[in-house]
């Protein structure tokens, strides 16, 4: 287990910080800390900005490949790029989609031709991406897609029709990449199909859906004959699963640490306010706190762990645990920061909503344990793969 930084890291981790010193000020001071979870929709213009400032740095698409137009950097330097970014209070990524899930799953299983075509937009944070799987009646159960995708009769556009749901960014993306059934009468995983459709057409319809918060940072999505090139498909018609479930794979990697990087600040956030209200004074509060800074530390171990070894971009088992450790931890820093204010979180400053940072967090973190993944559906996957047990009676086919 590698669970330090070598010299020449922190060499590199001073050039990241020293870099988001200097260019996240003027325009961009204003989206410190801002644009995280629960505060996604806010800024979308500057943060689309600062996507380009990024990208002039070349600090998107780190860890792509040279070849891809990435810098090639190791695990452990992505690791860094991502503490760093945070720790700065860099803002919410709204190039994370494309960056993370779409360029890696292009350099996997796009032909030259579509990876010269979508990559660079990505990189220059030109080019927004949204993410078409969900369905009503296909979460948990992704394979349940009923989204259907024909091509014409020239044999040159896919038409699609169907709806997608809980579409994070839909309204500011200009791709999305969408789970659709194109072998007529299949069913389950097989003959389904990855394409990459554009936005910004008459028969998508972006509905939005408000959320806890009183936000709407996700959509519902309405594919009415939609339009795609018949070479934006990715893979071969009906490779679409393994495709799909390799970019989930993507989902998991360096960025963990940046969140974590996050989690810090509520946490301080927390600490604040409670030293601020006399919270800090209640030795139960004080257990808690100081129980929500440990699990973070594990939290972050667990996560060396799981990148250690990894410079081929495949994660080891340990990841399985992952996504069920932080959301429960972080659903817990919610409740803890709601404690933490008192009957202050229970008051709002302004109707109909005007949320402070800790109440968002509270709220948003009921979604935790739902989204990238379930608490039930991650417990599945541990008994399954990790310890062997009998596959659940409805996936025995
Ligand atoms: C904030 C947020 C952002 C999201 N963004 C996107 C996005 O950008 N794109 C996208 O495609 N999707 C997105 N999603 C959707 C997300 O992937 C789904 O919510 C998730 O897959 C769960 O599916 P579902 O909501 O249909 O719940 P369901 O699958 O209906 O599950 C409901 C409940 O039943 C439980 N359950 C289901 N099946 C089983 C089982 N076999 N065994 C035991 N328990 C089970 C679940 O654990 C859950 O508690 C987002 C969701 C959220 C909350």
């Amino acid at each position: 287990m590698k669970i330090g930084f070598s010299a020449q890291d922190e060499e590199f981790r001073q050039e990241v910080a020293n870099w988001m010193s200097e260019h996240l000020r003027g325009d961009f001071e204003s989206l410190r800390f801002r644009g995280g979870p629960g505060d996604e929709h806010m800024f979308p213009h500057e943060r689309k900005a600062w996507e380009r400032e990024l990208a002039s740095g070349g600090w998107i698409g780190g860890g792509w490949a040279v070849a891809h137009g990435g810098r090639g950097l190791s695990i452990s330097q992505q690791v860094i790029f991502h503490e760093e970014y945070a720790r700065a209070g860099g803002p919410g990524r709204m190039g994370h989609i494309g960056e993370g899930l779409v360029g890696p799953t292009l350099a996997a299983f796009g032909t030259p031709e579509q990876q010269r075509r979508f990559l660079p937009g990505i990189l220059q944070g030109q080019a927004f991406w949204c993410q078409g799987y969900s369905e009503p009646g296909a979460g948990s159960d992704l394979a349940s897609v009923r989204t259907r995708a024909v091509l014409n009769a020239s044999g040159d556009t896919w038409l699609i029709s169907g709806q997608k749901v809980w579409t994070s960014m839909a309204h500011e993306s200009d791709w999305c990449f969408v789970l659709a059934r194109t072998e007529p009468g299949s069913v389950g995983h097989r003959g389904l199909s990855f394409l990459l459709v554009p936005m910004n057409q008459m028969s998508i319809r972006v509905q939005p859906i408000q959320q806890l918060t009183g936000t709407a940072e996700f959509n519902e999505v309405f594919f009415d004959g939609a339009q795609t090139a018949a070479d934006n498909l990715i893979g071969k018609p009906g490779e679409g699963w393994k495709i799909a479930m390799a970019l989930l794979g993507f989902e998991r990697g360096v960025s963990t640490l940046g969140q974590q990087m996050q989690f810090h600040n509520e946490l301080d956030e927390i600490i604040r306010v409670a030293k601020a209200n006399g919270a800090a004074q209640d030795p139960i509060m004080r257990q808690r706190i100081a129980q929500a800074w440990s699990g973070l530390k594990v939290l972050r171990y667990n996560s060396l762990r799981m990148l250690s070894g990894t410079q081929d971009g495949n994660l080891r088992r340990e990841a399985m645990i992952y996504k069920l450790a932080w959301s429960n931890w972080h659903q817990d820093l919610g409740k803890l920061a709601m404690d933490v204010l008192g009957s202050a979180g229970e008051i709002l400053e302004d109707a109909p909503y005007q949320l402070s940072r800790l109440q968002s967090l509270f709220l948003f973190t009921r979604a935790d344990t739902l989204y990238g993944g379930s608490n039930e559906i991650q417990r599945n996957i541990i008994a399954e793969r990790a310890l062997g047990m009998p596959k659940e009676a409805s996936n025995r086919s």
